[in-house]
């Protein structure tokens, strides 16, 4: 071979060595400037990271734990020596075998939906025990940015608590609110009820009579108005006793109770007295129906400890419009009838007769 030839081949694999050198050369510069790169991105990520207000860690994709926070490490006690992989800190965060595999199911459902999303996953909520025992309520962010993954954490212990408070509070509230609600109920009952025969007293009569004509004159029903009262029940006080005398009264109230219609109002007008309002009633079948009481109670007989005790009672009956229009007219009209059945001998139904005004 000629030797310029030679030299020219020399020349020519000298200045290809020197082409790959340098393009070996630019390319390890590059990789040099991309880890430098790199480090000073990660240290940044990690200084930021480690002054931010919330607990925070920093996983990598094969599980290696790069990064756990000032704040990680207040919330849970755990440091990066014993946290070195996930698997690390799944048995302490979970002890329970059962919800640790609920909470790693959770955690990798978040990690599969940020990186398929390319945005942050819903966040979770899981119990967390911690490295001095106490388990916390908290609530779990995580955002995937290729290389690694971020993980944000959230403490709602002390908010659930508060919630919790708040909820009892208002449960308490209420129960004591529906308590007031059934004594206050009760009290209206025992207001309106004689307490010997659990009957209506006259309070609750006086209310009613008036709202019962109002009623009746506006839709044009007959009303009556029945006063009955005990015959010398003074002498079966004396021969048998009060509390002799209190039984009669009972068993009369729960007779006219259980012979009433659900629209008549039995009240214990006082003493050994009674009223009865019969709303829709005729004066003829008020009549009839005194009749009947008058008939039932001579054949009752009340047993009393030894004693058997026996009464009769005599009842005077008013009614609306044609004895009275208002609540004392018509009270006054069937008292007026109940004395005439008293004056008449006793035992006995009398109708009022006279119209007390216009
Ligand atoms: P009359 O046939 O004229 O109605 O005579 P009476 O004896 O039934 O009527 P009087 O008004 O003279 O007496 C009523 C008695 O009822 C007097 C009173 O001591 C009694 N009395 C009133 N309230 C009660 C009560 O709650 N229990 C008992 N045992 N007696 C009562
Ligand atoms: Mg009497
Ligand atoms: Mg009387």
């Amino acid at each position: 071979m000629p030797a310029t030839a030679t030299t020219l081949i020399i020349v020519l694999l000298l200045a290809a060595c020197g082409i790959a050198a340098g393009l070996v050369f630019g390319l390890r510069r590059r990789l040099v400037a991309e880890a430098r790169a790199r480090k000073i991105a990660e240290e940044r990520l990690a200084s930021v990271l480690e002054y931010t207000p919330v607990a925070m860690s920093v996983v990598r994709k094969d599980g290696t734990v790069e990064h756990i926070n000032h704040n990680f490490r207040k919330l849970f006690g755990y440091g990066p020596e014993e946290l070195r992989t996930v698997e690390d800190w799944w048995p302490r965060a979970y002890p329970d075998p059962e919800y640790r595999a609920q909470a790693i199911a959770i955690g990798q459902q978040m990690v599969s939906a940020s990186r398929e999303t390319c945005s942050e996953s819903e966040p979770k909520e899981m119990r967390v025990t911690c490295r001095d025992g106490t388990v916390k309520e908290i609530e779990f962010h995580y955002v995937d940015l290729n290389r690694i993954g971020l993980w944000t954490m959230i403490d709602n212990t002390d908010h659930h608590r508060t919630e919790e408070a708040a909820r009892l509070a208002n449960d308490h509230l209420l129960s004591q609110l529906s308590e007031i609600g059934r004594l206050q109920e009760a009290l209206r009952e025992q207001a309106m009820r004689d307490p010997l025969t659990t009957l209506f007293n006259r309070r609750y009569l006086d209310e009613t009579l008036e709202r019962e004509i109002a009623r009746a004159m506006r839709e044009g029903y007959p009303l009556t108005v029945m006063m009955l009262d005990i015959d010398h029940f003074k002498k079966l006080n004396d021969t048998y006793g009060h509390l002799a005398g209190d039984e009669m009264l009972k068993v009369t109230g729960q007779m006219f109770a259980s012979h009433a219609r659900l629209d008549d109002v039995i009240c214990r007008f006082g003493g050994e007295e009674f009223a009865i309002v019969l709303p829709r009633m005729s004066l003829e079948t008020a009549r009839l129906r005194a009749e009947s009481w008058r008939q039932a109670f001579a054949e009752t007989t009340v047993t009393f400890g030894t004693f058997s005790l026996q009464a009769t009672l005599s009842a005077g009956i008013s009614a609306f419009p044609e004895h009275g229009k208002t609540r004392d007219e018509l009270l006054e009209a069937a008292d007026l009838a109940l004395y005439r059945a008293k004056r008449n001998g006793r035992n006995r139904v009398e109708l009022a007769s006279t119209k007390i005004s216009d």
